[in-house]
């Protein structure tokens, strides 16, 4: 019988598939106690299986390359991390054994990781592989790991964790859904990468029959378990068709009637630049730079640091626009030499801009940085603050971009509803506006982005949050300014065509999405996006306005 499960869509798109599961974890070890006497001989097993785990990690980075690499040497170093190798031989000491203190040593660590952030919590996946692959090693049983399958699927999974997805046939993979996860979890990462759909946090995912059909809509977060004959006809039409209009766009982004709107890729730093330029993208339009932050929490990086990474990003666009985000640290990024640690909302607290305000030397090495690595390119260089929040903030930020020679348009991202709603009087002081929309939608709903159970709450289809972006829009086309969008809601095709007739004038969305926004805007008139709007904004509820929208634009 036809069921319909209800998720978070974290990647576009439609797929009809069967579900094949990912290799079961390792389960639990039994708390067994080893004699005092056989103490060594377990420290040495659970050493050679921790070495032989880092080696393996390393060696499957070897064979992905890029990104993926960086990811397994990263969880190469988790598993030979001195402390936690300390943690399990004191365990050991104690009459643990090899496995045992393994698993007991990482919750603990885990625990830890959980509790640090969005950003390092999305990395509880990562160290959750690492010790089941120990775990396997020391007991013996197989590796956990993708089905085994010569058949596209949909893979389904607690959560998904790079080791594995990094040696994934994407040309096999139809959809992602995982039970956990969130819009930052490396399966939200992966599949928009990769241009698949994706469901997270879907209730119930791993009690999914292991080869029971399934579509997946990565745009609404539905899973159908078993559809019926008209689901799986309506489901199957949706998925040709975005696969057929894929090619049917190329070359700048622009309506049918040649509305120009710059399609730009959000980077997170120069490993991503290659999927952007492949993927067409005109620029960068958003350079998230506290990546390069979170190496070291104890300290920034050095100018010369920040200059050489950042004219590597610079280099890959000659001619285009990069806009790049200063340091946004704090919430769900905390860094330790920054963020204060005792902060009793963090969401609220000092974060942003507000922090860099707070510590103007951080602010002016970075802005340093950016202008000598923009120094002698073409490139047109665009630097944005996070989280400003009025015009003084606005102020504050291009007075330190003037005092440390920066050449380039200073700029402010609307990610507060302040900001949304007096955005001229921020633009008489910044020369354009961008829209975080994941932040805009969590201010506005007073909805924590890290809380699953509030995805209703932070979907960027809410009329409210579209009326946020009309009044930003608006206001930055009285005055000539660019008013871009560069939240996770400009890379949801049917949503872009909406922004474009509120006004926005750019979109910035991660590599794998801009095909389809491309495609999406290719065949729709301005007049037609603009109509999209006012129908959406007429709605009551986020399903309410997609579905005004999609009836306009499908011409219905
Ligand atoms: C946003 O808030 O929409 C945004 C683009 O910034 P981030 O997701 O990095 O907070
Ligand atoms: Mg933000």
């Amino acid at each position: 019988m036809e069921t319909t499960l209800r998720g978070v869509g974290v990647s576009h798109g439609v797929a009809l598939g069967q579900v094949r599961h990912m290799g079961t974890a390792v389960l639990e070890p039994p708390a067994k106690s080893v004699p005092a006497g056989e103490a060594p001989r377990e420290q040495a097993r659970a050493r050679r299986a921790v070495e032989a785990v880092a080696a393996d990690l390393t060696a499957r980075g070897n064979l992905a390359g890029g990104e993926a690499q960086q990811v397994l040497e990263a969880q190469a170093l988790m598993a030979a991390d001195p402390e936690l190798l300390a943690d399990v031989d004191r365990r050991i000491a104690v009459g643990s054994t090899a496995e045992r203190a393994v698993y007991d040593a990482f919750a603990s660590y885990r625990a830890l990781l959980a509790g640090a952030g969005e950003y390092l919590a999305g990395r509880v996946a990562d160290l959750d592989d690492v010790r089941n692959r120990i775990v396997a090693r020391l007991l013996g049983v197989p590796m956990p790991g993708v089905p085994d399958s010569d058949e596209p699927y949909v893979l389904v999974a607690r959560d998904l964790a790079p080791a594995d997805t990094a040696l994934l046939d994407p040309s096999l993979v139809l959809a992602f859904v995982t039970e956990e996860g969130g819009p930052t979890s490396h399966s939200a990462i992966l599949a928009r990468a990769l241009g698949v759909p994706a469901v997270v946090a879907l209730p119930g995912a791993v009690e999914l029959p292991e080869g029971a059909l399934v579509g997946v809509d990565g745009s609404t977060g539905e899973v159908v378990l078993e559809p019926g004959a008209e689901r799986r006809a309506e489901l199957e039409r949706a998925a040709s068709e975005r696969r057929a209009s894929l090619g049917t766009a190329t070359g700048p982004g622009a309506t049918s009637d040649g509305h120009r709107v710059p399609l730009l890729a959000n980077i997170g730093g120069p490993a991503d630049v290659a999927a952007a330029v492949a993927a067409g993208a005109e620029g960068v339009g958003l350079f998230r730079t506290e990546f390069l932050f979170l190496d070291d929490q104890a300290a920034a990086p050095s100018q010369d640091r920040q200059t050489e990474v950042y004219r590597q990003v610079l280099e890959a666009f000659p001619q285009g626009k990069v806009v790049v985000r200063v340091l946004d640290a704090g919430a769900d990024k905390p860094l330790a030499f920054l963020t204060p640690s005792d902060e009793p909302n963090p969401a609220l607290g000092v974060r942003g801009l507000r922090s860099l305000l707070e510590h103007p030397g951080v602010l002016a090495t970075q802005l340093r940085a950016l202008a000598r690595a923009a120094d002698g390119l073409p490139v047109h260089l665009e630097v944005m603050a996070p989280m400003v929040a009025d015009r003084a903030d606005a102020k504050a930020f291009a007075d330190a971009c003037r005092a440390a020679g920066l050449r380039a348009k200073f700029g402010a991202m609307v990610e507060i509803p302040s900001a949304a709603l007096r955005a001229r009087s921020i633009l008489a002081e910044v020369e354009f506006v961008s829209l975080g929309t994941n932040d805009l939608a969590q201010y506005t709903f007073a909805a924590d982005r890290q809380v699953g159970a509030l995805a209703r709450l932070q979907d960027p289809w809410q009329p409210a949050l579209l009326d946020l972006v009309a009044l930003c829009a608006q206001a930055a086309s009285t005055d000539d300014r660019g008013c871009g969008v560069c939240g996770e809601a400009a890379s949801d095709p049917l949503l872009a065509c909406v922004l474009v007739g509120l006004g926005v004038t750019s979109l910035s969305m991660g590599a794998g999405s801009i095909a389809h926004v491309r495609a999406a805007l290719a065949k729709a008139t301005l007049a037609q996006c603009r109509r999209a709007a006012e129908a959406a904004r007429a709605a009551d509820s986020a399903p309410g306005a997609r579905r005004a929208a999609q009836g306009v634009l499908s011409g219905e």
